[in-house]
């Protein structure tokens, strides 16, 4: 053995004592920390060629690329829709590096068992039944690529032709219908040999709505004339956090021939409160649903489940078998399930925050984000020179300069926000109009913080 890996086994717990200080230290004083950090990377240093040892990698590390690292687990950043890590997610996902498990199948281990206990939980969490099976994935856009992938298999069975065999070419052009779809829907298209430019955009609702409008979602299907299509129904648009009306969506598979993908992506979340449940209203009724976990659950990257109600058609697509073994039957591994054959324990910081917190701690964490987004909505509006672009509807604030909102002046308001650390907020287009917007998800944010946001946001907006 090389006598630096000889050193660290012979002081292994020593080394993970030292790391535990530095990420103990950092964790607790998250809060202080510059939300972003735009000043150039130090120039790449060499492969160095014997290694110093873990300690020598620490504090490398801690000299040199962990003082430009960004607050962006911290409570006041609310560019995109971020999440942060909830402490007890943080022990579950140290210790999914210290016992490497490989959840590709079940073999001689029961940590595969431990990811369907979750699954399960997370299909109770976010109202869905029995029928839906699901798998962690890396993220949202990689569980509405499996969700596509399943619905593009489907579209082979309606149309007598083997998708996973023959390819996607096989089936002709398919259509992929949607109001408001997230950039990751024709990125998976894309991958999926659909391509991006089948996407046919349904028209929304009208009044400041992303929500898609429902009689002219039937008018495309029936234009369709039979043919057999894919809707991807969005519960939680990235601007101003519409849904669709699911129920009024999945009504029309009496009558149309489709697939039905839910990306749920945050808005999933909508289901942990007894008041803003309805707008997830007929979830169940998807025959795929995406939801992110690094996101709302608060678990650290990268983390999603994706739920589907045809494991038949998932298994088609996705299995790892030799072709004379045939297809894998009754609760196969989970290398035949996702695109990826060796796999994490990705389940392991969701069950931990699953059981730390339970179902009332996460429902807490969603209603008090929603709150604070009201809040920072109310106080926005009072301060001149800004105004909101939509109704706060959920958890993300739409706001621009009420003046003269050139894309210009609103990325130069960006940036000085950004730049006095407080705070960082990600510009958008909305309506034709460039405008920032402010995504509360973080489980540490507080009243206090959107007082520092907003006093952020009143002293970048005079300059
Ligand atoms: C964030 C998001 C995605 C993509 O998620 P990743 O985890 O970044 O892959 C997809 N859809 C919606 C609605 C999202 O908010």
């Amino acid at each position: 053995m090389h006598r630096t890996l000889a050193d660290d086994l012979s002081r292994l717990p020593e080394l993970l004592q030292s790391a535990r200080d530095l990420a103990a230290r950092e964790a607790t004083g998250l809060a202080e920390r510059t939300v972003v950090r735009f000043d150039e990377a130090p120039g790449r240093d060499p492969l160095p060629a014997e290694g110093s040892g873990g300690q020598g990698a620490l504090a490398r590390f801690a000299e040199r690329w962990a003082p430009g690292f960004s607050g962006s687990a911290g409570p006041r950043y609310l560019g995109f829709v971020t999440g942060g890590a909830t402490p007890a997610s943080v022990a579950g996902d140290w210790l999914t590096s210290a016992y490497d498990q490989n959840v590709s199948g079940s073999g001689g281990s029961w940590a595969a068992a431990l990811e369907r206990e979750t699954v399960v939980w997370l299909r109770e969490l976010f109202g869905l039944g029995e029928e839906h099976s699901g798998a962690f994935v890396t993220g949202a856009t990689v569980s509405n690529t499996v969700g596509l992938a399943v619905a593009r298999e489907w579209l082979g069975e309606r149309l007598g032709v083997d998708v996973s065999r023959e390819g996607a070419a096989a089936l002709g052009p398919v259509d992929v219908l949607s109001g408001s779809p997230h950039s990751s829907i024709t990125k998976a298209m894309s991958v999926l040999g659909i391509g991006r430019d089948r996407l046919r955009r349904v028209p929304v609702l009208p009044g400041n709505r992303e929500a898609v409008d429902v009689p002219a979602l039937e008018d495309a299907l029936a234009a369709l004339e039979g043919r057999p299509a894919i809707v991807v129904a969005n519960a939680g648009t990235v601007n101003t956090v519409d849904f669709d009306d699911l129920r009024a969506v999945a009504a029309l598979k009496e009558r149309y021939d489709f697939w039905l993908h839910v990306d749920a992506a945050f808005g999933g979340f909508a289901a942990l409160s007894p008041a803003y449940a309805h707008l997830v209203d007929g979830l169940d009724a998807a025959d795929s649903v995406c939801v992110d976990l690094h996101k709302w659950l608060n678990v650290p990257y990268d983390a999603a489940v994706q739920f589907t109600r045809r494991r038949d058609l998932q298994v088609r697509v996705f299995h790892n078998a030799s072709p004379y073994l045939g297809l894998p039957t009754g609760d196969p591994d989970f290398l035949h399930l996702t695109p990826e054959n060796s796999r994490r324990l990705r389940a392991l910081p969701a069950w931990f925050s699953l059981v730390a917190y339970g179902r009332a701690g996460h429902r807490e964490i969603v209603e008090r984000n929603i709150a604070l987004a009201g809040r920072l909505g109310e106080h926005l509006t009072a301060l001149d020179g800004l105004r909101l672009l939509a109704p706060v509807r959920l958890n993300v604030v739409c706001f621009t300069l009420a003046e003269n909102p050139t894309e210009e002046r609103v990325d130069a308001l960006a940036r000085t926000v950004a730049s006095s650390g407080e705070t960082f907020l990600t510009p958008t287009v909305y309506g034709g109009v460039p405008a920032l917007r402010a995504a509360f998800s973080n489980w540490r944010t507080s009243e206090a913080d959107v007082e520092r946001v907003l006093t952020a946001l009143a002293a970048a907006r005079v300059r």
